[in-house]
């Protein structure tokens, strides 16, 4: 019983000492992600929910030769699971 005791104390001070330990790492700024700007797509509407790509491609997948542009990384997923359904005709 007393070993627990000592082992909860310990395991205490242990994560309050890594509370205190000030953090180093800086997070620097988020880098946006640079070089979509300039990418062609050839879908002006992310295929997946719909929203412009000229106004927020985060992400792209070539398909058939076309670059297609997404929203997000999920929309791209979502894509690569289904490119029948989304690539334009
Ligand atoms: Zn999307």
């Amino acid at each position: 019983m007393k070993s627990n005791i000592l082992m909860i104390l310990l395991s205490v001070s242990a994560l309050s000492c890594a509370q205190e330990t000030p953090q180093v790492k800086q997070v620097s700024k988020m880098k946006p992600k640079t070089g979509l700007k300039g990418i062609k797509v050839v879908n002006t509407d992310d295929p997946v929910c719909h929203m412009s790509t000229a106004q927020y491609l985060k992400d792209t997948a070539v398909y058939k030769g076309k670059t297609y542009g997404f929203c997000s990384d999920l929309c791209k997923k979502e894509f690569r699971k289904n490119p029948v359904k989304y690539a334009l005709k």
